[in-house]
């Protein structure tokens, strides 16, 4: 399962564990349900006092219900999913509390006539299925084992209804699961931290998959995406659409003059320019491959697209570009479209008619811009 937005390393760990909190305690309730049953059918008087265990039963139903219902879904901001773990943690706590409470209850009973070992095998068993489970969170779990422990082990021992000897060895069996519970914290820890790398990794990779490395712009491949994505949300939207597209003009030439090397640092410079002047944050530049580059503009008309367009042009024809110990004049010419959804069927449509207005702005001279 994954979130449904971009999150902070901070906010998926909490993500990450009230999901995995939501995932592993939904049908514990059932749990409590089941070994509540079991210890009235092994009580030596199953059909007296039975309003008694039916009231167990319909309070220990009701967590169930409240276990299915709190979920996290639609939490996404930290705050919000810090505020539901401890919500959640709170309720499953009260859960301990009651249990305790009621094995205690039964213990301390003389009509209910329970089985005593069956009372503390639910305890030993429902103490180590929580530091098993939830190990999320080593404060809250370790109360949470003491509360379905410890009353009952009080109640027997304030009785001396078991030896000491008993009693110390449910105690040392109470402390070994505490350091499991030490144990399994690091263990869910540690996987958390390895999601992330994991995570921060394929970011990285996506991220470096989608950038032109020469100019730190977006390559074709994220300009196949973009527009595809874009096109299908602007079709929904009925909001505009413009596409640049800018072609250096006879650069070819800026190689064979000045080398090669020259020629990358020309594209790096042409990058940090459209950077200046198409500067809006929703502005997508990129670079199509070679000297072709690309600027996508949503909510942007033709009007404004074409003024941007004819200013970049006009910039760059009056400021050379700075290289080390050269001042490099070049021209662009290029094509402005916004995308028009009865004569776009497709997105190579939309492509195609904005190139052959660049194509157009080369045979007519190059160095200006023409209108898709
Ligand atoms: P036009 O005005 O018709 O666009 O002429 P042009 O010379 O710009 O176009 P042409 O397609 O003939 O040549 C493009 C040149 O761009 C050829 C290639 O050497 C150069 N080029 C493409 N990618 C790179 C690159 O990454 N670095 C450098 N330095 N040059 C590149
Ligand atoms: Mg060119
Ligand atoms: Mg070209």
């Amino acid at each position: 399962m994954r979130p449904e937005v971009k999150m902070s390393s901070s906010a998926f760990k909490l993500w990450r564990e009230a999901n995995d909190m939501h995932a592993r305690s939904r049908f514990g309730g059932f749990y409590y349900l089941l070994a509540w049953c079991l210890l009235w059918l092994t009580s030596r008087t199953p059909t007296q006092n039975l309003w008694l265990w039916l009231a167990g039963g319909v309070l220990l139903l009701a967590f169930v219900m409240l276990r299915i219902a709190h979920e996290p879904r639609g939490h996404q901001l930290e705050a919000d999913l810090g505020q539901w773990l401890r919500r959640h943690w709170q309720l499953m706590l009260l859960q301990a509390l009651i249990w305790g409470l009621m094995l205690a209850g039964v213990e301390l009973s003389q009509a209910l006539q329970v089985s005593h070992l069956m009372v503390m095998l639910t305890a030993v068993v429902f103490a180590t299925a929580m530091a098993f489970t939830f190990p999320m969170r080593r404060r809250p779990c370790a109360v949470g084992m003491l509360l379905i422990y410890l009353p009952a082990t009080a109640v027997k021992f304030w009785h001396e209804r078991e030896t000491p000897a008993e009693s110390a060895a449910l105690l040392m069996y109470l402390a070994y699961m505490m350091l499991f519970l030490h144990r399994w914290h690091r263990e869910y820890r540690i996987g958390l931290e390895r999601e992330m790398r994991l995570r921060q990794h394929s970011e990285e990779l996506d991220q470096r998959s989608r950038t032109d490395a020469l100019t730190g712009l977006g390559n074709r491949y994220q300009f196949n995406v973009l527009l595809a994505n874009w096109l299908a949300a602007v079709r929904r939207q009925h909001s505009p659409l413009a596409l640049v597209l800018i072609d250096i003009d006879w650069f070819k030439q800026v190689n064979d003059s000045h080398g090669h090397r020259a020629g990358d640092l020309c594209l790096h410079l042409f990058a940090e320019r459209m950077r200046k002047v198409f500067r809006r944050d929703s502005d997508v530049l990129l670079r199509l491959g070679g000297e072709e580059f690309a600027v996508l503009m949503p909510n942007t008309s033709l009007e404004q697209a074409l003024q941007l367009a004819e200013r970049f042009r006009s910039e760059l024809e009056q400021q050379p570009l700075q290289l080390p110990a050269l001042s490099l004049s070049i021209t662009c010419s290029i094509g402005v479209g916004d995308y028009l959804p009865l004569c776009d069927d497709s997105p190579e449509a939309f492509y195609k008619r904005v190139d052959d207005a660049l194509y157009q702005a080369k045979s007519k001279g190059r160095n200006r811009v023409e209108l898709a």
